[in-house]
């Protein structure tokens, strides 16, 4: 062993424990549903899992679950295109490319892993790719394998930086404009009726990772698009099934026949890395299904989120204000999100503290995310405890 190596290692790491910026694991002895069972802290409330719908735990779900691992096994052993496809992927594909009213789709192991399969694979020598400078970590990653494409960010939901940016790019093209549909760490959502008229205006592709809009926005969950109502107007969407969509793992492209077999032939990912487990591609088809018959989740979602933001609103919080599930309330330096997620969960209430590098220097966050199977029960206690710890370490003055 390099023990040179590993105590530089362990250096830095006690430097981020004596900054308080330490990330420490808790580990889960239930299913994630709005209480959970922690090693750490015991029974708490659960307000920072992406479990939007609560589907994770489903009886549904699960059993779709078990009976695709009975049916297939645990796997393929083998990539896509060799002999890893199993009707189930199909069925899962054709599923999304409908629910999202695209032509098709294709899943990978991750959304992470299908925004890096992505954008090297399309954005060949001469194309530009723009980027909102908020995009996921896993947009921005994938833009960076795209080696031969020019990248380029715009100032978050500035569309007039947008529009110089494909103003001055090359109009041989093709032009990529990507954003999230819902910010993750803003709860706001990208201004997509804007960016589908500058996409028309300078012919644009556009790419929309809803991964935190899917289940989550619109009137039936289809996420930011259905929101403003801009069906069939969005070139590519990505999402992840890891969130409101069954909460295992597991994300998907979806667009164009023409797209969808372009990256079947070409994306690194697909060629040489396993498709997404059976059972996991069960458990997401129930998912979605479920989804499909039970709108009045999406619905109850809605009106949790309006309830704990003028809860929060009524104690002296202020959070951001936006349209999504997600409710972040600024307290500035990361040792002090940190702490104050602590002390939540002393008081029974699993919330997460976010600072610098996830989010800009100085707006360290406790994030907030809702679930449509929280009661207002839980809902109540979370919010005392946000009373009390609020007031016991100050929180209020400077969040308000
Ligand atoms: C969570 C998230 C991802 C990553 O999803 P995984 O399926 O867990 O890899 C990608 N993009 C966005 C916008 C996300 O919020």
């Amino acid at each position: 062993m390099n023990t040179r190596f590993s105590q530089r290692l362990q250096g830095e790491l006690d430097a981020l424990k004596a900054a308080g910026t330490y990330k420490y694991l808790r580990h889960l002895t239930s299913p994630m549903a709005p209480e959970v069972d922690m090693e750490e802290a015991g029974h708490v409330i659960v307000l920072s899992s992406n479990n939007y719908l609560g589907l994770s735990d489903q009886a549904d779900v699960i059993e779709a679950g078990v009976a695709g691992l009975q049916k297939y096994g645990a796997g393929t052993a083998s990539v896509r295109f060799i002999c890893g496809t199993f009707a189930i992927h199909r069925t899962l594909e054709d599923r999304i490319a409908e629910f999202l009213s695209m032509q098709s789709a294709l899943t990978y192991v991750s959304c992470w892993n299908a925004n890096t399969g992505l954008f090297p694979t399309i954005a060949e020598e001469g194309s530009t790719i723009i980027s909102d400078e908020l995009n996921h970590a896993s947009i921005i990653d994938g833009c960076r394998l795209a080696t031969k494409s020019k990248r380029e960010r715009y100032k978050h939901s500035d569309m007039s930086e947008l529009e110089g940016k494909l103003r001055a790019a090359d109009p041989r093209g093709p032009i990529l404009i990507v954003t999230d549909g819902v910010f993750s760490m803003e709860g706001s959502l990208a201004n997509l009726p804007a960016i589908v008229q500058l996409a028309k205006k300078y012919n644009a592709v556009t790419v929309v990772d809803d991964s935190h809009g899917t289940g989550v926005m619109g009137k039936s969950g289809r996420g930011t698009i259905e929101h403003f109502g801009l069906e069939g107007q969005i070139d590519i969407i990505t999402g992840t099934l890891g969130k409101a969509l069954g909460g295992a793992a597991g994300g998907f492209v979806a667009g164009s026949h023409a797209l969808i077999e372009t990256l079947i032939q070409r994306s690194r990912p697909q060629l040489f890395s396993n498709a997404l487990p059976p059972t996991v591609a069960a458990s997401s088809l129930a998912a979605i299904e479920y989804l499909e018959s039970h709108p009045e989740l999406v619905e109850k979602l809605r009106e949790n989120t309006t309830y704990f933001r003028q809860g929060l609103k009524k104690l002296g919080f202020n959070p951001l204000e936006g349209e999504s599930a997600i409710l972040p309330i600024i307290v500035g330096e990361p040792s002090f999100a940190i702490a104050m997620s602590e002390q939540l969960l002393k008081r029974g209430l699993f919330v997460t503290g976010f600072g610098f590098p996830v989010v800009p220097e100085g707006t360290a966050r406790i994030r907030v995310q809702i679930s449509a199977k929280l009661t207002k029960a839980e809902m109540d206690r979370a919010l005392a405890a946000f009373d009390e710890v609020g007031r016991e370490i100050g929180v209020l003055d400077r969040a308000s």
